[in-house]
């Protein structure tokens, strides 16, 4: 199972980029999220897309990081432009994986400096400095062997189409 935690969420600035968190956790095969700020309209949209799209993931926020942390019984991840090299880093989390829980932290800001050192594992995505979404999705499907991406069972679907949008209603 995989959770992933975003820290440092300031609703009124990070509103599209925590969606976005949100939306690739949910797409690319994590199970559940969790936002530090409490942020009533981020969990209405996002719920409004598990509403159209189909359901199975679970947002939750005003959660207490410094709490979630300490208290992680798996592997946990911190996703940073410092951390070690990502292909020696999802090698070691895959010896360990099995029947684990991996919780991956995403920063918005400035990553308070605790988090490094609880991390089992504060690993980067390339040395650059870029974005928490494609981090999160490069890591995600790195982990899942390039098969992160998934479907759900949902009253909208979506046909893949080179023509225009096809779209089935429920
Ligand atoms: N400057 C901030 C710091 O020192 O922590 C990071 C700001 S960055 C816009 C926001 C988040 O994107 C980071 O906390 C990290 O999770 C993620 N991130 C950005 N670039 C990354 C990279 N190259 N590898 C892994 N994660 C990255």
């Amino acid at each position: 199972m995989i959770t992933v935690l975003r820290i440092g969420h300031r609703p009124e600035r990070d509103k599209r980029i925590t969606t976005h968190v949100s939306l690739v956790a949910r797409a690319f095969r994590a199970d559940k999220i969790l936002v530090d700020t409490s942020d009533r309209e981020l969990e209405a949209n996002f719920n409004g897309v598990n509403d159209r799209f189909g359901n199975g993931v679970i947002l939750e926020t005003g959660i207490s990081w410094r709490k979630v942390l300490k208290e992680w019984e798996g592997t946990i991840v911190h996703l940073t432009m410092y951390g070690m090299e990502l292909e020696e880093a999802v090698a070691s989390i895959k010896a360990i994986q099995d029947n684990n829980d991996i919780l991956v932290v995403v920063g918005a800001e400035k990553v308070p400096g605790d988090v490094y050192k609880i991390a089992d594992f504060n690993v980067s995505v390339g040395n650059q400095p870029h974005s928490e979404v494609a981090a999160l999705a490069i890591f995600l499907d790195r982990i899942f062997e390039g098969r992160a991406l998934r479907n759900f069972e949902g009253k909208m679907k979506i046909i893949p189409s080179n023509e225009g949008k096809k779209v089935v209603e429920e």
